[in-house]
């Protein structure tokens, strides 16, 4: 499947524009303009849009909320309160959550016949609603505005499922160089970095290479994904210093199967890191 494009999983309606300022200011006095004697309530909604001229990147809706912590003035209130989190009981090394909500969180059958190379893999939210659509959004539509309140989010939870110390650095997934093309941009790079913002953390983001083309992940049964990117990573040996012997933290926007964060975590330890745990912004519900 060389050459295969990165799609998305299901559509999604358009992004808002991207240079929302001018443009957008002068479409919305035109339709002022042509709402004059046609009804007040097109008026007072256009010049709302004047006054609160960002929409939220999520949902488009004008919500008119100052800047601030939570969604930044990019993800609105009610976005944000639809994000839900993955919540205990979960498998203590893959962080898969257990069905029903009673329960003491356990090492999965799974992990106990086959030990994960990572010491610990946690997802923040469940991939549904509002985060499907910023995930959606932030990658397929490039609103890398969204990398900023995403990661400001994991980083602001990160304390509660992870430790750190301070031999800590993150790394993200990388992409092949013919995806990075395709894309852009490496929306785990910008996830670290706006996590690293927060928490001042180092960046390692060459410390990985991706050194073969790997087909979506999406659509593949188990099997199939862990054999589509095993030995898909490596750590370079002019870079291995960058993580002998410390604590990785391996940062990507989704863990669907947990294949690619095994498949880099187990490159990570052969290139000298002391331990890998994986960080991931949602997970879908299985
Ligand atoms: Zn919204
Ligand atoms: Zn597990």
């Amino acid at each position: 499947m060389e050459g295969a494009p990165a799609v998305p999983d299901d559509p999604l309606p358009p992004a808002p524009d991207l240079a929302r300022s001018g443009a957008r200011t002068w479409a919305v006095l035109r339709s002022a303009a042509a709402a004059v004697g046609s009804g007040t309530r097109l008026v007072v909604t256009a010049f709302l849009d004047l006054l609160f001229p960002s929409p939220c990147l999520v949902c488009d809706r004008y919500t008119g909320e100052p800047p601030g912590e939570g969604g930044g003035g990019i993800v609105c209130g009610g976005c944000l309160a639809g994000f839900r989190r993955i919540t205990e009981p979960w498998c203590l090394a893959c962080g898969e959550p257990f069905a029903g909500e009673k329960g003491v969180s356990h090492i999965c059958g799974a992990c106990e016949r086959r030990p994960p190379p990572f010491h610990r893999a946690r997802s923040l939210f469940a991939y549904e609603g509002p985060v499907l659509a910023a995930v959606h959004r932030f990658k397929y539509r490039r609103l890398t505005a969204l990398a900023e309140p995403l990661g400001r989010l994991m980083a602001d939870a990160l304390p509660t499922l992870l430790e750190t110390d301070p031999t800590t650095v993150l790394v993200p997934v990388p992409l092949h160089r013919r995806r990075l093309r395709q894309r852009t941009f490496n929306q785990a790079l910008l996830l670290a970095r706006a996590i690293s913002h927060r928490l001042k953390l180092p960046v390692e983001y060459r410390a990985l290479a991706r050194t073969r083309w790997t087909r979506p992940q999406v659509g593949l049964s188990l099997p199939e994904r862990r054999s589509n990117v095993q030995g898909a990573f490596t750590v370079p040996p002019h870079r291995r210093q960058r993580v002998e012997g410390r604590h990785v933290l391996l940062i990507d926007d989704l863990s669907t199967s947990g294949s690619t964060g095994s498949a880099c975590a187990a490159a990570l330890v052969a290139g000298g890191a002391r331990q890998v745990d994986c960080f991931t912004l949602a997970r879908p519900r299985r």
